[in-house]
């Protein structure tokens, strides 16, 4: 069993009088500014001069340019989109860092793969929620918190284990817990994670394709397998009363219908599929073809995109969307 530290182990005065920069005002950015402002905390924002840059001064923040923030900073938490941030780092942050610096990351990508490498007299952290920027606020304002993946990659100053909880503890993890871990396992499972969850949109597409074959309108097949929001609404299930349980909520012939019929789906055969996913990501090929289709601008990137946009789902979704008042008030 993982370790799992809470409000009332962490101490957080060991962030006394530091400054912390946040770089990259983006989802994670505002969130985690916010949150660490809320509970006392000196916050700097460094980002580009663009409307992110207005929302933190908006939001009553210093903005400055990445690479003064950056400098200005005891604690630098690198929030920039995964792809963008071994660039960022090598020329805007690198050439001022100090020795003693925390560098901290909500993702463990950048260090797992070698695309930033730290120079060895800082503290390298990671503080990875397992959630979307807009709910770690939303959660922090309501009394509640977003847990996290807590690790340290390098501890040049002895502390960086105490220092990372109290950052967990700052963006509010400690109220639901700061899981122990470590960049490679971040890395594995958010990538893992969201690579398998991610099949379910070919899945729906597919099964939507096969209930109009049936015969099924646009309307009915969509409402069916995603318009009406029940899908959310089991998902919510599922976090809150598990996997499993929340099937009682479904009638018996559906609860007799998906443990016969899900089985069929995923087989031994699915499991070797898992397993090759998980292969690419440990052995670094997922990273690599990732790595070089933005070497090639993103060619490979943008195609996917453009195909899956042109499926017939996503006329039919526009067409339905517009059609059913879905959103209607009353
Ligand atoms: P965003 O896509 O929201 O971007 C963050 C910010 O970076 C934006 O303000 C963006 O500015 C700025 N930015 C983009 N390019 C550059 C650049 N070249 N130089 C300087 N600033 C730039 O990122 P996220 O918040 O989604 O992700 C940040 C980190 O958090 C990543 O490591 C991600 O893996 C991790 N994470 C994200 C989660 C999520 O739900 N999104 C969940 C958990 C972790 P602009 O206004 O121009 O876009």
């Amino acid at each position: 069993m993982a370790e799992v530290f809470y409000d009332e182990d962490i101490e957080l005065s060991l962030l006394h009088q530091k400054t912390i920069a946040i770089i990259g005002y983006g989802n994670q950015g505002r969130a985690q500014a916010l949150n660490l402002r809320d509970n006392d905390q000196t916050v700097i924002v460094g980002n580009v001069r663009d409307t992110s840059w207005e929302q933190a001064e908006k939001d009553g923040f210093e903005v400055y340019e990445v690479r003064e923030a950056a400098q200005k900073a005891d604690i630098i938490f690198l929030l920039v989109p995964d792809e963008v941030a071994p660039w960022v780092f090598e020329t805007e942050i690198l050439p001022g860092l100090r020795a003693g610096t925390v560098l901290d990351f909500a993702s463990g990508y950048n260090i797992t793969y070698g695309f930033i490498v730290p120079p060895p007299d800082v503290d390298v952290v990671l503080l990875a929620p397992r959630m979307i920027g807009r709910s770690v606020r939303d959660l922090f304002v309501a009394g509640r918190g977003a847990p996290s993946l807590v690790g340290v990659h390098q501890d040049y100053s002895g502390q960086a284990k105490e220092i990372v909880l109290a950052l967990a503890k700052g963006i509010g993890s400690g109220r639901a817990g700061a899981v122990w871990s470590s960049f490679e396992e971040e890395t594995l499972a958010d990538l893992f994670g969201e690579q398998v969850v991610g099949a379910s949109l070919f899945l729906t597409r597919m099964a939507y394709e096969v209930l109009r074959e049936a015969g099924v309108s646009e309307e009915a097949a969509l409402l069916e397998l995603t318009l009406s929001g029940e899908l959310s609404e089991v998902h919510k299930a599922i976090s809150e009363l598990g996997l499993w349980e929340q099937l009682k909520l479904h009638s018996r012939t559906s609860q007799y219908g998906q443990q016969t019929r899900g089985p069929r789906l995923v087989t031994e055969q699915t499991r070797q599929v898992l397993r090759g996913i998980m292969r690419d990501i440990q052995d670094g090929a997922f990273a690599k073809e990732w790595y070089l289709d933005q070497e090639a601008k993103a060619v490979h990137f943008r195609r996917l995109w453009s195909e899956n946009l042109k499926h017939p789902f996503i006329e039919a979704e526009r067409r339905a969307m517009k059609k059913l008042r879905l959103d209607a008030e009353e």
